[in-house]
């Protein structure tokens, strides 16, 4: 059984079993994927609430500024940074600008290969940036991607989906959920190029890992 949250206004723990709004039903595994999909860990109605809660916490967090570059770490971080920020600029003070960068440190396995590869970006020197990732792992990828873009902006922040909780060694202003130490799959995120599109937020089958 999924455990209900009513509050989003600061990072949901995530139980193993996962969570769910009071108002949807149990969530389950689409059809297509059951073979290899374990559970749902949160739900799209979670998701949705949650990127409202962080959306006060980021403009908070930039009280006195009020225009933020939002850079946008590609792929995983994609479907995440869209809604977060149509949402900042739907409901916030802050004025929204919108970059990406590109950084590969998994290829197709379920593992972290701990060198990290960068691609491009536009410029920001001298920007209030907001740096948008999907999920902390080991925290090594972020580290890199903190330490090329902290010294090119002006007021520096990191905002993460998910947190798996053993990255101690990097900072992260604002975390949407912090969960347990399995892969997940879904909202922008895949394994091996699959379930991107998912609305939510999935368990991936041990067995299918490598
Ligand atoms: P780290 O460098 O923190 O170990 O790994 C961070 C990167 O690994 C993330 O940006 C993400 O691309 C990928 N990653 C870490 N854990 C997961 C996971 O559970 N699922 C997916 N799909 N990617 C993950
Ligand atoms: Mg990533």
């Amino acid at each position: 059984m999924h455990k209900i949250v009513d509050d989003f206004s600061k990072t949901v723990v995530v139980p193993e079993q996962g969570i769910r709004l009071a108002s949807e039903p149990e969530p389950k595994v689409r059809e297509k994927y059951i073979n290899e999909l374990d559970r749902v860990l949160i739900t799209k109605g979670c998701l949705d609430a949650r990127i409202k809660g962080l959306a006060k916490e980021i403009e908070q967090g930039f009280a006195d500024v009020d225009e933020i570059t939002c850079v946008v770490v590609l792929k995983g971080g994609m479907f995440f940074a869209a809604d977060l920020i149509r949402v900042l600029d739907e409901r916030s003070k802050l004025r929204t600008r919108l970059d990406f960068i590109r950084c590969s440190s998994y290829g197709d396995r379920s593992y972290s290969s701990g060198s990290v590869q960068m691609y491009q970006l536009d410029a920001i020197d001298g920007k209030n940036v907001l740096l948008i990732e999907d999920i902390v792992d080991t925290g090594g990828t972020l580290k890199t991607l903190q330490n090329y873009l902290r010294e090119k902006g002006k007021n520096f922040k990191t905002c993460v989906l998910l947190d798996k909780g053993i990255a101690s060694s990097v900072k992260v202003d604002f975390i949407g959920f912090r969960i347990p130490r399995v892969f997940v799959g879904g909202y922008g995120l895949d394994y091996a190029g699959m379930y991107r599109g998912l609305p939510e937020i999935v368990v991936i089958k041990k067995e299918l890992l490598k």
